[in-house]
């Protein structure tokens, strides 16, 4: 077995979240997918349990410990639990981190706190109807008024889009001369014009609450604009390394699981008087898969090195999401083929595996546009090979 690099004190901080898992959220997920949305209270006791958020700085509340393998633990406990649809890493470390990369010390202050406690749950809204993977085609626009700015527009397919107390919203603020000029806006709920849509009915994730937004004249004070006007598009781009290496260490741990779950049923399971894992293709399939998975492994705890280290390109982590999230599609497509009929049925985990994991390959960036950035990096005349970097 590869040896992963984790100290005893992520070991013990690995069991002690499987345990808060096992007790606080597993019980409840089939009541939270039936419901199409997780209750709140999830969050609030993560939040007790100095289980969300704990990177930030102690005065807000914090655990201060930045090492991205922590909420690598978080991210694979949460996969290897089946409770994905709860999506606490978008919260905790896809969208918090923006209060401190760019947000004032007031704003970390007024927000922060809330965040790390569980009572303000956060999202970030950039998709709209007709602009997805083309952010520039976005046409939210917000106006400086005398002491505030207004916001128009709608978004979709937000995740915590229900949930959420906070969101992040990017809008032009200079439509006519320029695509690029976007600013990030902190809206709260209860301000007047912010609307929520249908929380949409999906193929899996089934207890995530991905909704629309609707902004109608809403009124947001200067104290609520995310660092620079205008820089908006510049900040989206500059969490994306970090949120792609989130995205990865989830999809491996999925794939993981689809690859496990279906070991096992092989082992158990007789087809014409042997187990299925006596076939030559079953043997060839798993240990065929089980050599990607521990390629794709070792991939990313590279990039988490190299991410601590404040070396991981965007094009690196693009690998890892694209070649993680393909495996976490494959893995689960040959769970269901070696499970046969049973792996086509809900009530075994397999089913699920491939339906919550169609979506990787779409969201946080598509393959389609993990492959332009990949090329543009590995095709212009400074690439850097991988293999010559040191960290
Ligand atoms: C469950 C779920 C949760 C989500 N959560 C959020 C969220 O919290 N916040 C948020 O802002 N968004 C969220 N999204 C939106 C998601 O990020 C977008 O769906 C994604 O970026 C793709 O955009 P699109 O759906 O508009 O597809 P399109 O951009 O229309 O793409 C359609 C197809 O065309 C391909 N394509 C597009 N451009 C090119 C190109 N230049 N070259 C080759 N192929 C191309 C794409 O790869 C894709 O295969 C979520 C989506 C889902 C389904």
């Amino acid at each position: 077995m590869l040896q992963r690099d984790f100290t005893e004190e992520q070991n013990m901080f690995r069991d002690a979240y499987r345990k808060f898992l096992a007790s606080e959220i597993v019980p409840h997920m089939e009541d939270w997918r039936a419901a199409g949305i997780v209750d709140r209270e999830a969050f609030r006791k993560a939040g007790e349990q100095g289980f969300l958020m704990i990177w930030p700085d102690e005065k807000y509340g914090g655990l201060g410990d930045d090492d991205f393998r922590f909420e690598q633990i978080i991210i694979e406990e949460t996969a290897y639990a089946r409770v994905g649809d709860w999506f606490n890493s978008l919260h905790s470390r896809l969208v918090g981190p923006y209060f401190t990369r760019f947000g004032s010390e007031e704003q970390c202050q007024r927000f922060l706190p809330g965040c790390i406690s569980g009572d303000t749950i956060l999202a970030i809204a950039m998709t709209e109807p007709d602009a997805g993977s083309d952010l520039a085609g976005m046409r939210a626009t917000a106006i400086e008024k005398d002491d505030h700015w207004v916001l128009n527009g709608s978004k979709t397919y937000i995740s915590n889009g229900i949930n959420a107390d906070l969101v992040i919203v990017a809008a032009k603020t200079d439509p006519e001369n320029n695509p690029h000029h976007m600013t990030l806006f902190l809206v709260e709920r209860g301000m007047e014009g912010f609307e929520r849509g249908r929380n949409l009915d999906k193929m899996g994730l089934k207890a995530q609450d991905t909704a629309e937004l609707f902004f109608n004249d809403v009124k947001l004070p200067r104290e609520n604009v995310l660092g620079e006007p205008g820089q908006g598009f510049i900040y989206l781009m500059k969490g994306l390394a970090e949120e792609r290496l989130i995205g990865a260490a989830g999809y491996i741990a999925s794939a993981q699981l689809s690859w496990d779950l279906t070991a096992d049923y092989v082992k158990e399971r007789k087809a014409f008087g042997k187990p299925l894992a006596a076939f030559q293709n079953t043997q060839f399939q798993l240990a065929d898969m089980r050599t990607q998975l521990d390629i794709a492994q070792t991939y990313v705890d590279q990039c988490v090195r190299a991410f601590t280290a404040g070396q991981l390109s965007a094009a690196d982590a693009a690998k890892a999401k694209l070649v993680c999230s393909e495996l976490s599609i494959t893995a689960a497509d040959l769970g269901v083929q070696l499970h046969g009929g049973a792996g086509y049925m809900d009530e075994y985990p397999i089913s699920r595996q491939f339906t919550d994991s169609r979506i990787n390959t779409i969201y946080a960036g598509s393959s389609e546009v993990m492959k332009i950035i990949i090329s543009r990096d590995c095709l212009s005349d400074d690439y850097v090979p991988f293999n010559t970097r040191n960290f």
